[in-house]
């Protein structure tokens, strides 16, 4: 165990060969392994951050994310995904915890233009759980003892600190740019305009050149570089990017009540 565990950490650092990560990951944690450790996790966080709740504005994201998951579940079957809004307007930022349990604060839908920004976040996090991206981080940074133990009931010291850092977890830009790559395939392919994510990120950075305030988890763990907007491009170029949708009536409809309630705190974003 211990030498695989050596080697992911190894190939995770040192090399740019996803697909050896990702194998070995997957040789050290199952499905069902990771299942069970997300849904230790993602108690952990629901325990600490507020469900908005919104039914119909859950039931909203999910039916955005639907289209995303049924093309990803062609990459990683077996992965049983669970998307939930969280009641906090001042953080921008959106998670995945592994075994496919996705978080958007609702910061984030507040400053989003379009459904298709936020199929674009969406698709690139659930790019990271097809990558086993944080499973793999994990095992490598607690060792895989801690995690099994997780797995069977044991609630190491641990727990909470795991569970509180995923929010704001830093991935290699290997990472970055394979959740990119299924991001914009999967956007793609659920009839999205790809440059949502774009956008988004654009509109994060001109926001921070504007504001002195601090933007979040999100843009300090995904700068948008020129280097990643190229990347971007040309996978567009690769996938499609005709005839997307933008589905910008949809969005604000089902936003609307967001907005209103948290219009004063958002006044200063000079939104259109
Ligand atoms: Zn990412």
């Amino acid at each position: 165990m211990n030498y695989f565990l050596t080697l992911l950490l190894l190939t995770s650092t040192l090399t740019s060969c996803a697909n050896v990560r990702r194998q070995l990951g997957q040789a050290l944690i199952t499905d069902e392994t990771e299942m069970k450790l997300g849904t230790k996790f993602a108690a952990e966080i629901e325990a600490k951050e507020k469900i908005h709740p919104d039914r119909r504005l859950q039931a909203y994201i999910q039916r955005v994310a639907t289209p995303l998951i049924k093309n990803a579940l062609q990459d990683r079957p077996n992965i049983e995904y669970n998307i939930k809004v969280i009641d906090d307007p001042k953080q921008i930022n959106a998670f995945a915890v592994p075994g496919g349990f996705l978080y958007v604060y609702s910061g984030l839908l507040l400053i989003a233009e379009d459904e298709a920004e936020i199929a674009g976040i969406l698709a690139h996090e659930i790019g990271h759980i097809v990558g086993r991206h944080s499973a793999n981080q994990l095992a490598a940074q607690f060792g895989m003892d801690l995690l099994v133990g997780i797995t069977l009931g044991e609630d190491p010291l641990q727990l909470g600190q795991i569970a509180g850092q995923l929010s704001g977890a830093r991935f290699s830009r290997d990472d970055e740019n394979e959740a990119d790559r299924y991001g914009v395939k999967y956007t793609v392919a659920a009839d999205y305009d790809p440059r949502g994510l774009i956008d988004f990120f654009a509109k994060l950075k001109q926001m921070k050149n504007s504001r002195s305030s601090d933007l979040g988890k999100l843009f300090a763990s995904h700068p948008p570089t020129g280097e990643r907007i190229k990347h971007i491009e040309k996978l567009m170029l690769k996938y499609g990017v005709e005839g997307g949708e933008r589905h910008r009536k949809r969005f604000l409809q089902a936003t609307a009540g967001l907005r209103r309630a948290h219009s004063s705190a958002h006044s200063g974003y000079g939104r259109k």
